[in-house]
């Protein structure tokens, strides 16, 4: 069958808008619409379509590959152009962005399609773990990876026949995947619809399996991916990437992929929160003279200047060094806490110096009683 040209399908010209070619399949879409047109596969093939042509010229990418090479620059690429089209629930999962939820389900009456006929049954979710560094975290990653898991089978790309002609139409239910049962009331007859238990809901079954995958419809393989971590994530957390995780049996629908993030520890820093702890040491003479000084942060090295008379156990806090909140503007701090070197092994030149100078009143301990207590600066740290 040859195909029609996807800009006559919506009546539309080469040069409509986006917004103009979403209106047209809108219109196409319903005249079209099984509900509207019970039994009719002409209507039904018109209503497939105009939803292939929809896929394609709603996407940038391709309509610019199919205004440059026809139908043969959108074929083969998976998706299931070319051979059969698309399926139903391709179509109306498509209709969310087309109609938006609640108007499509005023217009045909509680959103069949995506309840009545369910495809195949769904994968499973896919746990895995990434570890990453604080650096990592600091500016957010694309990490790329592999991930072993189901992926649709290519053999029958996901229906589980061994051919078409091997997929009919379930003769219970007749392919629409449910059944109407009527019982007898005291308040008159109440018709119940019922998920088709011959074909569990998926309106077709199966004569003979695809060799390939044993008529799952999919196999075990591996798929490369990359998956970007915003910034500021932590230990423990877990990112969920919809429709990313195993294929589902017979063309269901995909799991979803769940990240779970690990942080690798930091050689010289430590995370409490959005903050970052670090503990620097000092000689005694660079307390006393003050010094300049780098130290590492999650974002290179950043310079610090000591004051002279710096006591240990000071904190001195680097603002906005810290981490990034995952949903805000908001960042973090870096804390440097101050370690005085106190020398264990000592000349005897030296010792006689020390000797000499803990004499001197300067070297006494004078606490200054308007400086903040140990127990002030630990509240403040953890704040
Ligand atoms: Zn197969
Ligand atoms: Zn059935």
């Amino acid at each position: 069958m040859s195909k029609r040209d996807y800009y006559e399908i919506l009546g539309v010209n080469k040069s409509a808008s986006s917004d103009e070619i979403k209106k047209a399949y809108r219109k196409v879409a319903m005249q079209f619409h099984p509900d509207r047109n019970p039994g009719d596969k002409g209507a039904e093939e018109k209503f497939k379509e105009a939803a292939e042509a929809y896929e394609v010229l709603s996407d940038t990418d391709k309509k610019a590959q199919y205004d440059r090479y026809g139908h043969a620059g959108v074929t083969g690429n998976g998706r299931g152009f070319g051979g059969g089209g698309m399926n139903m629930e391709d179509i109306f999962s498509q209709f969310g962005d087309v109609f938006g939820d609640d108007l499509f389900g005023s217009f045909f009456g509680g959103g069949r399609g995506r309840t009545s006929r369910s495809k195949g049954v769904r994968g499973g979710n896919l746990r895995i773990k990434i570890k990453l560094t604080y650096e990592e975290i600091a500016k957010g990653v694309t990490k790329n990876i592999k991930v072993k898991k189901h992926v649709v089978c290519n053999t029958c790309h996901g229906s589980g026949a061994k051919d078409k002609g091997s997929v009919q139409n379930c003769g219970t239910c007749g392919g629409s995947g449910q059944v109407r049962r009527v019982t007898n009331t005291f308040i008159g007859q109440m018709q119940t619809v019922t998920t088709c238990p011959t074909c569990n809901g998926e309106g077709t079954t199966i004569t003979a399996k695809c060799n390939s995958c044993k008529g799952e419809g999919r196999v075990y393989g591996e798929e490369a991916m990359s998956v970007e971590i915003p910034a500021g994530v932590q230990e423990g957390m877990q990112l969920n990437l919809s429709g990313k995780g195993n294929a589902g049996e017979r063309g269901g629908t995909y799991g979803d992929l769940i990240i779970l993030i690990e942080e690798e520890p930091h050689k010289d820093l430590q995370r409490d929160g959005m903050n970052v702890a670090y503990d620097l040491h000092i000689s005694f003479p660079d307390a006393v003279f003050g010094t300049q000084l780098e130290v590492p942060t999650i974002d290179g090295r950043a310079k610090i200047k000591i004051p002279p008379g710096t006591q240990s156990g000071k904190i001195f806090r680097l603002k906005g060094k810290g981490f990034p909140a995952v949903n805000s503007y908001q960042k973090g701090d870096q804390l440097i806490h101050v370690n005085v070197w106190t020398p264990q092994n000592i000349s005897a030149e030296e010792k006689a110096t020390l000797e000499k100078l803990s004499h001197s009143n300067n070297f006494k301990p004078h606490p200054d009683k308007t400086d903040k207590s140990f127990l002030d600066k630990m509240r403040e740290l953890f704040s």
